[in-house]
């Protein structure tokens, strides 16, 4: 019983750990990591998205109304400078400005200009990387010192992902030409340090500290931060234009964060996001959102690999006691729960901030379901056929049974009634005597044999473990065969001059070469001769009986050991017989380690080997006879 358990588990524990493997490998895939994973995130961020209250920071869009009213892009510095005049009076936080101050303007106007930025209060300019046409080196590209004199610098690229999305922002970059590199803290960071009243950014590996908060940026994951985009709509937004025409306006600014930038559509600096729905959002108001993550302390912190892979792993070995302990439905009701738990985890993880990737555990759940799903449902299917089949083999063996029985118990009923109605002869009486004691034997030898069998297959019978003398087992079951040998002339020799002890239980070893010598009686025509052999062939012992008798086809001889089979010729010969004598000795001869083997040819004769275990004990010498 202990093997095929063991087998079962080995099989399973192998296939969890195949759809362990794939699950992760389809996780860690393009599909998986570019397109699921996104989808997801995106799709719980605006499930769950910050609430809606009035924010600290404020955006002043250069839109279309400016855009129209005081020129093109090139010929936006007059505004700005009008609006940043507007603002510095109001007492704001801080100012961000994500607008390129690179190049040079007229002289007057850029006066203007840098006179307006040098009375604004916490000023941020941003700052860009470009590569240099002529080196191809990477560096930053920074406002014109005029106006950057009395303000910080942060950098304003948002990192999209692979999709074009951005979700995240690194909080620093480091870029440098001519082996000296400079290192930037993102715009926002930057105008949340100013606002917050601190002096500098304090730096450790797992994350960032402004102001007493501890912001979770990672220096493994490159100073990394989600952006907890607000719901479309609530981030106040007010136009420089009318900013500039309605100067009650500017009240809405007080001690807030302000983001000055381009926000026409179709404007450069544009990217979707995953509360954009469709339409890309400006880079100042993605920046404006970032600080609004920052201010609120809202961050979302990335579930460690370890842990992902830990709980993919959990889940297996879920689907794995599930589908092993569990029948039938249960076992799948089961393993869709833990679907469900994989397909959620992530979602709830997410109410407590935690970001987890949902294609490894719903991969892995996913794959171990399938795998360890089919093959419980083709074992299940496949024990069923068995429980069928052996039902069916039952019902038949019953019936074969009461069917056999029918015979000499009629015999039996008939006899006795016979024998007490009527005044019988003595002669007469003892022939029936006689009668009715070879059918109640006959009866008795089906239903023994038949019981036997049942125990044998059923693992209740235990075998002994003796030296047994082959020969005396061969002698013992001539003698008893003997009669019916020689109601049909049939000689029996045997030719046994090294006897040899076999190992084994003597009593099953002669009910096995008594059903082999009776069955050759019973399937060879009179006067033939059966062969009775014992010979040692290395640590076994062959026993054999061979006859003259009817023989079988390679068809009949495959089939011979079926419970309740029977030749056409057996059945035709007209030879008594239940067609589980062979199952018997088969069962036997498999319990004694050994095996059985057949030659047989159509009308010529059978030759039946049991080839069992030698003992090493010696054993007495029999002297060759024949019978
Ligand atoms: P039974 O003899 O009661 O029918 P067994 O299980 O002993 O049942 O044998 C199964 C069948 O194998 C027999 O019915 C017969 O058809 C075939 N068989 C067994 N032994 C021989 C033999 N020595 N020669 C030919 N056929 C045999």
């Amino acid at each position: 019983m202990r093997g095929p358990a063991w087998k079962g588990w080995g099989q399973s524990i192998v296939i969890a750990g195949l759809c362990l493997a794939a699950g992760l490998l389809a996780a860690w895939s393009a599909i998986g990591q570019q397109q699921l994973d996104p989808l997801a995130y995106d799709f719980l961020l605006r499930l769950r998205p910050p609430a809606a209250r009035p924010g600290s920071a404020v955006l002043v869009a250069m839109d279309e109304e400016t855009l129209r009213a005081y020129g093109n892009m090139a010929r936006l510095r007059p505004a700005l400078a009008t609006a940043l005049e507007v603002i510095a009076i109001t007492g704001p936080r801080a100012v961000a400005v994500d607008i390129q101050l690179a190049d040079r303007d007229d002289p007057a106007l850029d006066q203007r200009l840098s006179r307006a930025l040098e009375t604004t209060p916490n000023l941020v300019l941003a700052t860009t990387l470009v590569e240099n046409p002529r080196t191809g080196q990477i560096d930053w590209e920074e406002p014109r010192a005029e106006f950057s004199r009395h303000a910080a610098l942060g950098h304003v690229h948002a990192d999209p992902d692979l999709d074009g999305v951005s979700r995240q922002v690194l909080l620093e970059k480091v870029a440098g030409a001519g082996g000296h590199s400079v290192r930037r803290w993102a715009l926002a960071l930057e105008t949340f340090r100013l606002a917050s009243g601190s002096g500098h950014i304090v730096e450790t590996e797992k994350s960032l500290e402004v102001g007493g908060r501890a912001i979770p940026a990672s220096r493994g994951e490159q100073r990394a931060l989600r952006i907890r985009y607000l719901p479309k709509g609530s981030l106040e937004r007010i136009s420089m234009k009318e900013l500039i025409e309605q100067s009650a306006l500017a009240s809405r600014l007080r001690d807030r964060a302000v983001f000055i930038g381009v926000t026409v559509q179709g404007g450069p600096d544009r990217l979707m996001t995953p509360l954009s729905y469709g339409a890309a959002m400006p880079g100042v108001e993605i920046h404006a959102n970032l600080y609004e993550t920052l201010a609120r302390g809202d961050f979302l912190v990335s579930v460690s690999n370890l842990v992902t892979l830990a709980f993919a792993v959990g889940l297996a070995a879920g689907m794995l006691l599930c589908f092993e302990f569990l029948a039938g439905a249960r076992a799948f009701v089961l393993g869709f729960a833990l679907l469900a738990v994989a397909h959620l985890a992530p979602g709830l993880l997410f109410l407590d901030n935690r970001v987890m990737p949902i294609s490894p555990p719903a991969a892995t759940a996913w794959c171990c379901f399938l795998g360890l799903g089919s093959r419980h449902y083709l074992l299940t299917r496949s024990r069923l056929r068995v429980a069928e089949a052996q039902r069916a083999r039952y019902q038949q063996a019953v019936h074969y049974v009461t069917h056999e029985m029918r015979t000499p118990l009629t015999a039996i009923q008939g006899s006795s009634e016979l024998m007490g109605r009527y005044a019988l002869s003595d002669e007469k009486r003892k022939e029936i005597a006689g009668l009715i004691h070879r059918e109640s034997r006959r009866l008795a030898r089906i239903v023994e044999m038949f019981l036997s069998v049942e125990r044998l297959s059923a693992g209740e019978l235990e075998l002994k473990r003796d030296p047994v003398s082959a020969a005396e087992v061969f002698s013992t079951c001539v003698e008893r065969a003997r009669p019916l040998a020689d109601r049909k002339q049939i000689r029996i020799s045997n030719n046994f001059r090294n006897d040899q002890a076999v190992l084994g239980d003597r009593e099953f070893l002669e009910y096995a070469c008594y059903n082999l010598i009776t069955n050759a009686i019973k399937y060879s025509p009179g006067g033939t001769e059966i062969i009775l052999e014992v010979e040692r062939a290395g640590e076994q012992v062959r026993l054999s009986v061979r006859d003259h008798g009817y023989g079988m086809d390679e068809q009949e001889v495959r089939r011979i050991f079926q419970k309740f089979y029977r030749t056409r010729k057996a059945v035709e010969c007209g030879e008594a017989g239940t067609g589980i004598g062979l199952a018997l000795v088969e069962e036997i001869v498999v319990e004694h380690g050994g095996s059985i083997e057949v030659e047989s040819l159509p009308n010529q004769g059978s030759r039946f080997t049991l080839v069992l275990p030698r003992a090493a004990a010696p054993v007495a010498q029999t002297a060759p006879s024949a019978t």
